[in-house]
């Protein structure tokens, strides 16, 4: 069963007062936008505006080198959804405001550091272009593409990087409309190469879903988002402290729209 992103969390709205941070003139959001825009300079405002300073300690990971904690995400992992969804609702809508932000400025101040707010494990599909379905820029997401978005040992290493390290609060596994991966699976088609390599990871979706596309493709994008929170003791640990969500959603390629996975 699906739900709408947007009425799912329209009513988990982290409400927090934000300290006014110098902030918009540094990712060039220009002054005197509408009042509409301006949760989108808050947001901004909240997920970008951390000046923590120090070392990152997480259970379970060593590093040789400590990695300096930057200005992560002050987000909540609610938080960071909902921004997710209020991208994708301009996306659908077609009032995009990522473009509205400066390019320039972004580059410069994310050349020594990033602090996405969320993470997201889409498909290799070129109809899916992550950034642009979420209305977002430069350092604001960490993707992770593989046909079929099916989680691997590479994948889990890079999801829990993306969370431990550099701070996201929400992972996001993304199934989409029409996938060739999921497709070939139910099919079982013969195909070059390591092409094929990709059928295990996705025929426990089919299994349980059967051969309806569209419903093997959910049910192979909540199967992976399950692995990755089990799979992950990272992820794992990071979501029992509610430092982190992990969801599954289904992008229609023909509306734009991202649906939640329940
Ligand atoms: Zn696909």
């Amino acid at each position: 069963m699906t739900t709408l992103l947007n009425s799912k969390v329209a009513a988990t709205r982290d409400t927090e007062e934000i300290t006014p941070m110098p902030f918009c003139s540094a990712v060039g959001v220009k002054p005197g936008l509408p009042d509409k825009d301006s949760s989108r300079r808050r947001f901004l405002e909240m997920a970008m505006g951390g000046t923590v300073a120090g070392f990152v300690t997480i259970v379970g990971m060593e590093f040789a080198t400590p990695l300096p904690m930057l200005a992560q995400s002050k987000l909540s992992p609610d938080a960071a959804l909902q921004e997710l969804m209020d991208g994708n609702r301009r996306f659908t809508s077609g009032r995009l405001t990522a473009h509205e932000q400066d390019l320039a400025i972004l580059k410069q101040n994310t050349i020594e550091k990033q602090e996405p707010f969320a993470a997201v494990l889409s498909c290799a599909d070129s109809r899916v272009p992550v950034e642009m379905v979420f209305d977002q820029s430069i350092g604001h997401l960490f993707v992770t593409r593989v046909a079929g978005n099916v989680v691997t040992p590479e994948i889990i290493a890079s999801l829990e990087y993306g969370a431990a390290v550099l701070g996201t609060k929400v992972i996001l596994v993304m199934g989409h409309a029409g996938c060739g991966a999921v497709k070939a699976t139910i099919q079982a088609k013969e195909v070059p190469g390591q092409i094929s390599a990709l059928y295990p990871h996705i025929q426990p979706a089919v299994d349980q879903a059967g051969p309806n596309l569209e419903a093997a493709t959910k049910a192979n994008a909540k199967i992976q988002s399950t692995l990755l929170r089990e799979a992950s003791t990272v992820v794992a640990s990071l979501v029992k402290d509610k430092k982190l969500k992990v969801v599954a959603g289904y992008y229609d390629i023909a509306s734009g729209a991202v649906s939640l996975l329940e």
